[in-house]
């Protein structure tokens, strides 16, 4: 296409001097267009001509100039215009010199189209040529045949001559033209090489970013895996833990840690609820320093984390403000997340997890948080529920006093003890005197408030280290470790007096009772387990047949 351009612009240059030979024809060559007897004048065609190829030869410098309108195939039209105007204007009148004009065009149209598109442009003028001659002979007064004829012959031997230079031009260039040709294929061919390596490039490139995309999920997908393997992996530590540790506070301990080493937090804390005084209470906490301990104690029961309770609802803070939460203030934390502790509605308390960085917890760490509470929450109530259980196999349920199957467990370990470490043990049975009369006078409901009031009533002033279970009936037993024989009784006759002067009211009634003791002390009175307790009852029996509301010892070992 280049080198076709510069060619036309060659030919465009010429064609210009083209006009400028013309031009200086008409002004200076004027004889060369004397006046004919034809119907126009030959200048008047020649000033014609000379427009027309002037206006064409702008129209082909400006599609020459520009690259967006070139074409070969308007220049095909171009070429046909010129040698039909050349045809029309300039050859009617000439004989010779003015069909080197045809030159030009045919010999640019022979080097690059070949022969035949010179041959057919060649057709075209010789037709122009005939018709134009025809016409001047017809118009002319005398009709001379022969003239005509010598005419024609002499417009076929200049075509004929036109091909021969033509056959010769395209024979020399034919080898060009097949260059060209074979340039214009290759280059073409090139082309839609260069096209389909395009296009395979694209689709390179949309492969590899769909293989990016892929890889970018994949990696995601990864990070996820080994994200929701360590939870897995947290959860059932946490969950094997439950399972094992017995103690609420151990586990409660460890899923604190748990939360530490798996969450990389700076803090974990692990605040319970206590219902009956309405307050939350910081139970476990890695925090050491003092003074940020006591910022978070003191301000543990703040709004903000009352209503997290209240409504179960988590926070996420990732950009700390310090001066909106009592429980940090200078206590430089950037962010934390705190979830309830909460089953079915039952509240116990919160887990709170503090950063010192700004933007630390995010979403996934609030679900494995709420994940892990729930855990500690079962666990929790599972704790509550296994102490009432264990209250409700221990504990009598009239008197709210151990019962005897604890007795039993607990006084063979005070036993074992005392024997170990060579210290005393005492062992008091105590009866209510005539209850059966006292429940006949007042009724078997007030002999029930009578038997808790004792049983409260000994309790009461018993030492922490003492034990009292009802033996059955409105029989009770005392287990008191570390007493001698003497310190027993003083203890006892306190209670014994204590029984005796407290008036029980209900109702309409108010009545008293008594009680009477037997003591046996390990190992004053009795060597073993089994002697204490016969010794014990022994000594009761004596009381009862000493006339009751008193005190008997066992006998000592002799
Ligand atoms: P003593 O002074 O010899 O011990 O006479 P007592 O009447 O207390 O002794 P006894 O063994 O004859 O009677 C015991 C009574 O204790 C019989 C029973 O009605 C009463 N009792 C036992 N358990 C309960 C109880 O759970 N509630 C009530 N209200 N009475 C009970
Ligand atoms: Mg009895
Ligand atoms: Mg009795």
């Amino acid at each position: 296409m280049d080198k076709i351009q510069k060619y036309e612009k060659v030919l465009i240059n010429l064609y210009w001097v083209f006009i400028v030979l013309l031009f200086s024809a008409l002004i200076f060559k004027q004889e060369l267009y004397t006046e004919a007897n034809v119907m126009f004048s030959k200048k008047i065609f020649l000033i014609v001509f000379l427009i027309l190829i002037l206006a064409l030869n702008i129209v082909k410098t400006i599609f020459v100039k520009n690259i967006r309108l070139y074409s070969d195939k308007i220049f095909d039209v171009f070429r046909i215009i010129e040698v039909f105007l050349i045809s029309v204007f300039l050859l009617p009148f000439s004989d010779g010199i003015e069909y080197l004009s045809l030159v030009l065009p045919l010999f640019f149209i022979t080097i690059h189209k070949g022969k035949k598109a010179s041959y057919i442009l060649l057709a075209l003028s010789a037709v122009i040529k005939l018709i134009n001659l025809i016409v001047l002979y017809s118009v002319q007064e005398s009709f001379d045949t022969t003239q005509l004829v010598y005419g024609v012959f002499k417009i076929a031997c200049i075509y004929i001559l036109f091909i021969a230079i033509f056959n010769i031009t395209a024979k020399i260039y034919s080898g060009n033209l097949k260059n060209e040709q074979e340039n214009d294929r290759l280059i073409a061919e090139l082309g839609e090489k260069y096209e389909q390596l395009a296009s395979a490039q694209d689709k390179i490139k949309n492969q590899y970013e769909k293989l990016k995309e892929t890889n970018f999920k994949l990696e995601d997908t990864n990070k996820r895996l080994t994200s929701s393997i360590a939870e897995f992996y947290t959860l059932q530590q946490v969950s094997e833990a439950i399972g094992s540790i017995l103690d609420i506070n151990e586990l409660l301990n460890f899923v604190n840690d748990v939360i530490i080493g798996v969450m990389g937090v700076n803090y974990s804390t692990i605040v319970l609820f206590d219902q009956k005084k309405n307050r939350l209470k910081v139970q476990f906490t890695n925090i050491t320093n003092k003074e940020e301990l006591a910022i978070l104690t003191d301000n543990v029961n703040c709004e903000l984390l009352l209503d997290i309770l209240q409504n179960e609802k988590p926070i996420i803070e990732n950009m700390v403000d310090p001066d909106k939460y009592d429980f940090i203030k200078t206590r430089n934390i950037g962010s934390f997340m705190c979830i309830p502790l909460s089953l079915k509605s039952r509240k116990f308390g919160l887990t709170l997890i503090e950063h010192r960085n700004n933007n630390t917890f995010n979403t996934e760490n609030l679900r494995l948080l709420t994940t892990l509470g729930k855990q500690v929450s079962m666990a929790i109530e599972n704790a509550q529920l296994y102490a009432n259980l264990q209250e409700m196999a221990t504990v009598d349920g009239l008197t709210g006093v151990y019962n005897r199957v604890y007795f039993h467990e607990k006084f063979e370990n005070e036993f074992r003890m005392a024997k170990e470490k060579g210290y005393n043990l005492s062992l008091v049975i105590l009866d209510i005197d005539f209850f059966k009369i006292f429940n006949d006078t007042y009724g078997h409901l007030f002999g029930d408030v009578v038997l808790k009031e004792v049983a409260q009533t000994v309790k009461n002033n018993l030492r922490g280290t003492d034990t009292i279970a009802r033996f059955g009936g409105e029989e009770f037993v005392l287990i008191l470790p570390r007493t001698s024989i003497q310190q027993a009784h003083e203890k006892v006759e306190f209670l014994r007096t204590r029984i005796a002067g407290n008036i029980i009211k209900d109702n309409l009634i108010s009545a008293s009772v008594t009680a009477s003791f037997g003591i046996a002390c390990y190992p004053e009175t009795s060597s073993n387990q089994v002697g204490l307790i016969r010794d014990a009852d022994n000594a009761l029996y004596k009381a009862k047949e000493s006339g009751r509301n008193c005190i008997m010892i066992a006998q000592k070992v002799s």
